[in-house]
């Protein structure tokens, strides 16, 4: 009988040995690369891989996943749009929400490209409407978000891999519904303060026509839109609260629309909490 137990603890020993070798740290680092890490809101059922990346609730789960570059992908849709399934609803009586805790610019200030092809309006009608939706953020805060920004004619809208460009382009972007998508790259896991913005693209669905609200209630309004698609480029997440529609960050928009051009109070409150009052 004592052979039995003495094969008994060899195969209990050999089974520990083998779990043991299994749970050593592998020292190496693997690295996966961003692409397949991405988070991304834009799959073609619309449904995303992690409904929220970000904010007060989100914040166990950002904890549990290792740091890397990973990339956030905002579409903002037409009004009249089915709810995005991964919109929340509003938290703690605020109009304002951010991409994740400790998700920001740490590299001030911020330079831009723009690249007016294929919008078909004036090159100055574009990069005016574009650095007033700029400005306006940067009014509203003490720390300095933007830097300059030149014209381009090859910007990119990058979804595969950061290029260490932020811009601002028109593309087709294919579904009739929405108005402009929005990548933000950083570091969106880890401890808080090692979380940061790095880079940011919008593009302009060319299926929309562009041009000033104020003077054609027919197009979508550039700079409207383009200071809502800065506020995520900044840290900001989108709302769906009917009861936050007067936001810059209020997740729809319409023709002619021109109310997010400047902030309102819970857009401000947002900025301020990330950059300073
Ligand atoms: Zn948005």
């Amino acid at each position: 009988m004592k052979w039995i137990f003495s094969v008994l603890l060899a195969a209990l020993l050999l089974l520990s040995v083998t779990a043991v070798a299994i749970t050593i740290p592998i020292t190496t680092p693997i690295i996966i690369p961003a692409s397949e890490k991405a988070v991304d809101r834009s799959n073609a059922d619309a449904s995303p891989v992690i409904d929220k990346t970000g904010g007060n609730d989100g914040d166990s789960r950002l904890k549990l996943r290792p740091p890397g570059l990973e990339k956030i992908v905002f579409i903002h849709y037409k009004k009249g749009y089915a709810k995005p399934p991964w919109a929340g609803g509003k938290k703690e009586n605020k109009c304002y929400d951010f991409l994740g805790k400790g998700v920001k610019w740490k590299t001030l200030p911020i330079n831009y490209v723009i690249d007016p092809d294929n919008s078909g309006l004036a090159e100055d009608f574009v990069t005016t409407a574009i650095s007033a939706a700029t400005s306006e953020w940067d009014s509203h805060t003490s720390t300095q978000l933007f830097g300059t920004y030149s014209v381009v004619h090859d910007a990119t809208w990058d979804s595969d891999a950061p290029d260490g460009r932020n811009e601002y382009l028109f593309g087709d972007y294919p579904d009739d519904n929405v108005i402009a998508v929005t990548v933000v790259w950083g570091y969106f896991y880890g401890p808080p303060q090692t979380r940061e913005i790095t880079e940011y693209d919008v593009l302009f669905n060319t299926r929309f026509p562009w041009g000033n609200g104020d003077v054609d209630s027919t197009v979508m309004d550039l700079q409207n839109i383009a200071t809502h698609e800065t506020g995520h480029g900044l840290g900001l997440d989108d709302l769906y609260d009917t009861a936050c529609s007067e936001e810059t960050m209020y997740g729809y928009s319409e023709y002619g629309e021109t109310t997010k051009r400047t902030l309102n109070t819970g857009d401000i409150m947002g900025i301020q909490e990330l950059y300073g009052a």
